[in-house]
């Protein structure tokens, strides 16, 4: 089965079937309804949102032969065209493989030309914010005087990038993020037609996973379908998507909240014997910790199952908020620092320890223990070696 072809299958021919975005698509269809619609759309917000979806649904509804309540028939002569890629009227362009001067005055030409069959020659532009200073001043251009047959629909996940004098040509309208109750709802019908069986525990994995994006949510589908196994549950999720054995990275976190370094040396060496890559196991830290937070902020974490998030509360109750967000800091700046190590492992372990040494920042015996261990490692590694020099530089000038 191909990667894309849940999405493919499931993508909704009706704004009735979106979900998630009724404020956006209500709007579009009283314009439809009413006829008052614009001669240039802007369609932003993070990918997966339903913007190419709209752009499709809206350039069949402004066309339609047959229109039922704003929306498109999917059935006519026109829409049958439109839907299979025959209709020369509606033009779909990938802005980041045609971003040159070259490709919008094409369009600019062709604009002058009456559409063949349709009422309106449409032209959707996917990733509209890569197109060149060039191919913008040629936009803008077409959009300060459309032929009256002639509609845009701009697509972007970068409304920012784009010049203001395109925004101000453009009506626009922001995608948000589907919520999670909402990319339920649409897997469970997926799964449904497409006779996956799928527990609800899992169901609501996928969902947060996918951070509201809907093509995420059936990527991660597909994926566990590739064995051939229709079935879906949480562990196969979880094995799938890599989310990681948490005991190691719980285990070392508590060490360092409790600034016990024996027990982050101990658990830093079991790491590295399980030869795990750091960068990987810094990052899966890093984000654990931001989950801890994220819990004692809000009081709920949707991915762990009840033991681990059993472990969680207990973490989450002896740590402050502002302690969790200085441990992210170390740990992504530990991360950052030892990109360019050739001894990796052993900065890996330095920077744990100092981690765990900076919970406890004003107690000298702490210090003192580090710099013993630190003199320790000194006679197998050069850095460490450096490191420890230039920290007693640092101390010569304060
Ligand atoms: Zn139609």
């Amino acid at each position: 089965m191909a990667y894309s072809a849940l999405y493919r299958t499931f993508r909704p021919l009706t704004f009735r079937e979106m979900v998630g975005q009724e404020n956006i698509t209500k709007t579009i269809k009283n314009q439809i309804i009413s006829g008052r619609i614009g001669h240039a759309y802007l369609l932003s917000g993070g990918r997966g949102t339903g913007k190419t979806t709209t752009a499709k649904i809206l350039a069949r509804a402004m066309n339609c032969l047959n229109l039922k309540d704003g929306e498109p028939c999917n059935e006519c002569e026109i829409c049958k065209g439109i839907l299979s890629g025959s209709l020369t009227d509606v033009v779909e362009m990938d802005a980041a493989s045609n971003n040159s001067v070259e490709d919008i005055r094409a369009i600019r030409d062709e604009v002058n030309f009456l559409p063949t069959l349709a009422k309106y020659r449409v032209y959707i532009i996917d990733e509209v914010h890569m197109l060149s200073t060039g191919a913008f001043n040629a936009l803008l251009k077409t959009l300060e005087e459309p032929p009256e047959h002639v509609k845009f629909i701009l697509a972007t996940t970068e409304p920012q990038k784009l010049p203001a004098t395109i925004l101000s040509r453009c009506q626009r309208f922001d995608f948000k993020r589907i919520s999670v109750e909402d990319i339920i709802k649409r897997l469970k019908i997926v799964c449904e037609e497409s006779k996956i069986e799928i527990t609800e525990e899992a169901l609501r994995l996928v969902a947060n996973l996918s951070e509201g994006a809907m093509r995420d949510a059936l990527s991660i589908l597909e994926r566990c379908m590739q064995d051939g196994d229709n079935q879906i549950s949480i562990e196969k999720i979880r094995e799938l998507v890599g989310i990681p054995e948490i005991t190691y990275i719980h285990k070392l976190l508590r060490y360092i909240v409790q600034s016990n370094i024996e027990g982050v040396i101990e658990s830093t060496q079991e790491v590295l014997k399980e030869g795990k890559d750091i960068h990987n196991f810094l990052w899966e830290m890093i984000k654990y910790t931001k989950d801890i937070l994220i819990y004692k902020t809000t009081g709920k974490l949707e991915i762990y199952n009840k033991k681990e998030l059993e472990g969680i509360c207990e973490l989450a109750e002896k740590i402050e908020k502002e302690q969790l967000i200085k441990i992210i800091y170390e740990l992504s700046e530990l991360d950052n620092s030892i990109k360019w190590e050739e001894q990796k492992q052993v900065m890996f372990e330095v920077g744990l320890i100092k981690t765990c040494v900076n919970r406890e920042e004003n107690s000298e015996d702490l210090v003192k223990r580090v710099e013993k261990l630190e003199d320790k490692m000194k006679n197998t590694s050069f850095i460490v070696q450096t490191k420890t020099e230039e920290k007693q530089e640092n101390r010569q000038n304060t």
